[in-house]
């Protein structure tokens, strides 16, 4: 846990917040200010800011995370019509909380991504 951390204080309880799911490695809430119908941020339960900070002893972690996204979407009723799995890095990305997070939106149509240039 890192002091000054919205997300380990969410975990820890200081600040309230409905954890949608949890386990040994990771937990999940809803985003404060939703970019799209369901949009929820699954969350390690250990404080890494960048992904070069992990190593592979925390693989099984990153592994966790995409099994509760995959978990979450199937409960949001998204496996058919689709969902955006997305990870902010860094300043370019516009990442707001220094703790890793993976956002997982869907329930509208969310654009496709211009890889064109
Ligand atoms: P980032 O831009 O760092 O990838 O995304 C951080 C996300 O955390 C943002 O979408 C923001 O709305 C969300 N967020 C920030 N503070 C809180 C909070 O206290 N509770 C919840 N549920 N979400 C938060
Ligand atoms: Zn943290």
């Amino acid at each position: 846990m890192t002091s000054n951390c919205v997300f380990c204080d969410i975990l820890s309880g200081s600040i309230s917040s409905d954890i949608l799911y949890r386990d040994d490695y990771c937990f999940a809430i809803r985003d404060i200010n939703p970019k799209a119908p369901v949009h929820i941020l699954v969350i390690p339960n250990n404080h890494f800011t960048f992904l070069y900070d992990l190593n592979p002893t925390e693989h099984p972690m990153i592994g966790a995370m995409f099994q509760c996204a995959k978990k979450l979407a199937e409960a949001q009723g998204l496996e058919d019509t689709g969902y955006r799995l997305v990870v902010n890095q860094g300043s370019d990305s516009g990442q707001m909380v220094d703790h890793l997070h993976l956002h997982l939106l869907g329930g509208e149509n969310l654009g496709a991504m211009n890889t064109s240039n």
